[in-house]
């Protein structure tokens, strides 16, 4: 269901410099007979074929853009590689440090502390700490303390059994007042989910709540960690070891069908083939429904998990729009932008070549004027938020412009919704499915990525055992 004469993974560049950074030497003939066939090199998809190499199991991955890393790849800006959409870590992200460790990237990785704003009716507020908060004049004193207590209220009653099933449309004005959730987390949440915002789970708000909650910990603003060259760069040095490991890993490669034939399933790619005893699709459940015929009950919950896309544009100015990282934006734009994030407030401009890299972030239903939209038409929507942002910003501060878009960026975690114990076994004999709707409550990340790639591969892995057990069974 791609969007007609759209590349659903595309980044586009603008400006004379930059180009896509590739993952050079990847792309091998595939083997014919593997053990497991990964479809999908993101994070997911790579942790997996870590975790089955590393089990002595043939692996072949198979990625449709022309290098790894899905929504964490990179670009390349003034020379360094850096994140097509904004990247950081949190203190929690222990499977992503671990990788880290592992590559031998320790060295480039650091946390530094990251100043968070709202912009709302033209005025920027710092949000960092509780004074910020209670210096927001936006709202009442009592609608202040009101919406700053209520963290830690829906963190204490999204324990509750009431809120289970609970809509953030009902917990949201009861956690933080009406009119706190009113000003500031329904803006947020609309430019995340558009019209669905109110029905999503207060379970999925809490858990991002908590989230936040540990970068806070101990400092003004949040503390993140970044890996210089972007987080791509973890998937790049991934993909080599994997190579090294005998994985082979072919880019630019949808695979376009999944049969099983006498025991064994083939995957079609590039006018290719591959055999494997199992499979797993790293990807969005509408990609896995496009490939096979699943049961019906795994069906039914999959197209139950709407997804929206993502179009963010990365502008190269010549000088900094703000101090802040990350604003997000209470006043809606048109095309709805929902957060200028200021990348070169977290990360030195000088790593650029003294460019400040701000990135224009949109959610977006597929078929919508901003999933179309060129950097141009978004800039010039987006130009009174920036003037806001700045009184002095002009269009001539812009030296380049960057777009990437995604047509499955984010799945809607609705209450009542299927994405609760989605599980990993599809219903078909070796077929397995993670993707970012099997992470539930959890928000996507790069870390959780990593640990549903080691579990969808001791999944599979305990599958192919009792396979091989019920087969030599049969021979005897
Ligand atoms: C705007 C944005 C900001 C983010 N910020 C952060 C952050 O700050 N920190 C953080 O930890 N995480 C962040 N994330 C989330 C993080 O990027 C993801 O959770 C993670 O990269 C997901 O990896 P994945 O492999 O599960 O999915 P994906 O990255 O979506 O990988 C799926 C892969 O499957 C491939 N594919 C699809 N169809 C086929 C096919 N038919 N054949 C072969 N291949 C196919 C796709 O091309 C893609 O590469 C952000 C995400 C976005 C969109």
């Amino acid at each position: 269901m791609h969007h007609a004469g759209r590349d659903p993974t595309a980044d586009e560049v603008s400006g004379t410099r930059s180009r896509r950074a590739a993952t050079p030497g990847l792309t091998r003939r595939p083997a014919e007979l593997a053990d497991v066939i990964v479809v999908g090199g993101g994070m997911t998809g790579l942790a997996a074929a870590d975790a089955l190499v590393a089990q002595g199991l043939g692996v072949q991955v198979v990625e449709t853009a022309p290098a790894v890393g899905g929504l964490a790849r990179s670009i390349s800006v003034e020379g360094e590689s850096i994140e097509a959409y904004y990247h950081h870590a949190f203190p929690q992200d222990r499977e992503l440090r671990d990788l880290i460790d592992r590559l031998g990237l320790a060295d480039r990785f650091e946390w530094r502390r990251a100043s968070t704003a709202v912009l709302d009716s033209g005025r920027v507020y710092p949000f960092d700490s509780p004074m910020d908060l209670l210096r927001f004049a936006p709202l009442s004193l009592p609608a202040r303390i009101r919406l700053g207590m209520g963290a830690a209220v829906a963190i204490v009653h999204g324990r509750s059994r009431r809120a289970a099933g609970m809509r953030v449309g009902e917990a949201g004005p009861l956690w933080f007042g009406r009119s706190g959730y009113d000003a500031l987390w329904r803006p947020l949440l609309e430019g995340k989910f558009g019209s669905m915002a109110p029905d999503v789970a207060a379970a999925w708000l809490v858990a991002r709540i908590r989230q936040r909650a540990q970068a806070r910990k101990g400092g003004k603003g949040d503390r993140l960690g970044y890996l210089q060259g972007g987080f791509g760069v973890v998937a790049e040095h991934l993909a080599e070891d994997l190579a090294r490991s005998g994985v082979n890993i072919a880019c630019g490669a949808p695979v376009d069908s999944l049969t099983r034939e006498g025991g064994r399933w083939r995957a079609r790619f590039d006018g290719r083939e591959v055999i494997g005893r199992a499979v797993v699709v790293a990807a969005s459940g509408d990609v896995l429904s496009n490939l096979v015929r699943l049961p019906e009950d795994y069906r039914r919950a999959i197209e139950g998990i709407p997804y929206r896309a993502v179009v963010c544009v990365l502008l190269e100015l010549d000088r900094p729009l703000s101090r802040h990282y990350w604003i997000n934006l209470a006043q809606r734009s048109d095309l709805a932008c929902v957060a200028v994030i200021e990348h070169t407030n977290f990360i030195p401009a000088e790593r650029y070549g003294g460019r400040h890299l701000v990135y224009l972030t949109h959610y977006v239903e597929p078929e919508g004027r901003a999933w179309n939209a060129e950097a141009d038409e978004i800039v010039g929507a987006v130009e009174e938020i920036l003037r806001a942002i700045n009184g002095r910003f002009e269009r001539s501060w812009i030296v380049a412009t960057h777009i990437s878009r995604d047509r499955w960026a984010q799945p809607v975690p609705l209450a009542g919704g299927p994405m609760p114990g989605l599980p990993l076994a599809t219903g078909l004999p070796g077929l397995f499915h993670a993707s970012l709707a099997h992470i539930y409550p959890d928000d996507r990340g790069v870390s959780l990525a990593l640990g549903l790639g080691r579990r969808v591969a001791a999944t599979a892995t305990a599958w192919l055992a009792e396979a091989e057990l019920t087969e030599s069974e049969d021979r005897v």
